[in-house]
């Protein structure tokens, strides 16, 4: 096998991860990168004043080699906050209300992955095989082609694919789709996605559909297939482990006294219903008040996409929310909700999930979701805690020993938390086993070589004729 090449829109070099943003995605390649070695190409966070942005910066460590390039201010508005951010990820997550289309963006989109295209060509080799992700980079693939790059091309999307009514809402989708069928392999995160996405391809007919999931569009011969994203579940499971151990744990268990926590953990994104979920916790005080001053509900929300207009008034939405509930509900020795507005590391958040017996996580929509992963990585065998999972998550496909709720349906989710912080030990354990389970055999790593030994053997499909 040839080297391995990652491009993705970000690009977290180690020595900086302390304040990257927090995201799954560049939690999960870092993992699988340290293992394989090779290319991590990508923006470097930065944008410089002049049309042109400076040639790549490159930092080699150990066996890989990432590559670094800054963008103009203008590519940074619109290819990133103009339509990554503001089209396709409400698209992609069902908000055909929240999008903002504009030609300038999307010809700022097209121009930044033709730039990255340009930079990275000259570095790559004939064997190797490249791995873009997620939907800042859809055009990638065709700009490549155009340059005559054969290589091998597989693309993951981490974020959900949308029914074809919702995709065809979108000004020029025949772009976007085109962009796709150049990849030999294109990866989604559940069979719900694979097969909106086949529907598409259906409905317009524009795909010939050859089987086994291969398609061909206007002589392009391309693969789909589903492969969830997993976690690194077994030093996951350690870390929360040694977690319980570190000061800030202790001090967050002492805190709570002897209550049962629940816990949130979630970016500030109008995906992750967060006023539907405080709602529901309102609900559930209301309906059951034998758990007055028997709870707390921690959500730990750090800010994110504050350039883009929505987040900010999000982010006084959710404030207010709990503000109103703790105001309405709390009394003098007991505050309902606490809301921390910022990053938690993940040595400590492994902890919190340990120490916690609820995890609460209801996003009206969310591709995988792996923050429900590590909540059930992270739980004491003997004890575990309990996941009420969104229906609406990619995780719910997979992790069946979830108390799943419908996140739109208040009264639902309110009755599913006090279900989860009644069910017996036993409950708890055997439906903690079965989650467990498939976490340990479908981890980042295996997740990383069932990707790339599909495109291989799917390149090599590709050479017999049909
Ligand atoms: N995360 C973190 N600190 C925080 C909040 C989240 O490190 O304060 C991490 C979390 O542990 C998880 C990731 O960020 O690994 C979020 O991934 P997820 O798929 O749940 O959501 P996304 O943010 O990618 O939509």
């Amino acid at each position: 096998m040839g080297r391995l090449v990652v491009i993705s829109n970000r690009v977290p070099v180690p020595a900086r991860s302390g304040d990257a943003p927090a995201g799954g995605l560049a939690v999960a390649l870092n993992a699988a990168l340290q293992e394989r070695g090779g290319i991590w190409f990508g923006w470097s966070g930065k944008s410089s004043p002049g049309a042109e942005p400076p040639p790549p910066r490159f930092q080699q460590q150990g066996n890989i080699s990432y590559v670094l390039t800054d963008l103009t201010e203008t590519d940074v508005e619109e290819y990133y906050h103009g339509f990554a951010n503001r089209v396709l990820w409400p698209i992609c997550h069902y908000r055909l209300d929240l999008a903002e289309y504009g030609r300038k963006e999307m010809a700022g989109y097209f121009r930044v992955n033709r730039l990255f295209a340009h930079r990275l060509a000259p570095l790559i080799q004939p064997d190797d095989i490249l791995w873009v992700h997620d939907y800042h980079l859809i055009p990638l693939a065709f700009e490549l082609r155009q340059m005559g790059i054969k290589n091998t091309i597989g693309f993951f999307l981490h974020i959900p694919w949308p029914p074809s009514d919702v995709i065809a809402a979108m000004p020029m989708h025949e772009e976007i789709i085109r962009g796709l069928s150049h990849y030999d392999l294109i990866g989604f995160q559940t069979d719900y996605d694979l097969d909106n996405f086949a529907g598409y391809l259906a409905r317009e007919g524009i795909a010939r559909k050859l089987g086994a999931g291969r398609f061909e569009y206007h002589g392009q011969h391309f693969k789909a297939a589903v492969h969830g994203i997993g976690i690194e579940t077994k030093s996951f499971a350690q870390m929360a482990q040694v977690a319980i151990s570190n000061s800030a744990v202790r001090k967050a268990r002492q805190s709570v006294e002897s209550r049962d926590l629940i816990i949130g953990v979630d970016r500030l994104d109008y995906s992750k219903g967060l006023t539907q979920r405080i709602d529901a916790f309102e609900r559930f005080l209301r309906a059951y008040p034998g758990y007055h001053n028997k709870v707390t509900y921690l959500q730990i929300t750090p800010k994110s996409r504050s350039e883009v207009p929505e987040y900010e008034t999000m982010q006084k939405m959710v404030a207010e929310e709990a503000g109103r509930v703790n105001g309405a509900m709390g009394t003098l020795d007991w505050v309902p909700i606490r809301y921390v507005n910022r990053s938690v590391g993940r040595h400590i958040l492994a902890g919190l999930y340990r120490i916690a017996r609820v995890g609460l996580v209801t996003p009206l929509r969310d591709g995988m979701n792996l923050v429900a992963k590590e909540f059930i990585a992270a739980q004491d065998p003997d004890n575990p805690g309990v996941l009420v999972l969104s229906r609406f998550a990619g995780a719910a496909r997979e992790l069946d020993g979830a108390v799943l709720v419908n996140p739109y349906d208040t009264e639902g989710t309110a009755n599913a938390i006090a279900r989860a912080l009644s069910m017996s030990l036993q409950e708890r354990r055997e439906r903690w086993q079965n989650m467990m389970n498939f976490l340990l055999h479908h981890d980042v790593s295996h997740w990383c070589d069932a990707f790339l030994n599909d495109l291989t053997q799917h390149k090599q499909i590709q050479a017999v004729p049909i």
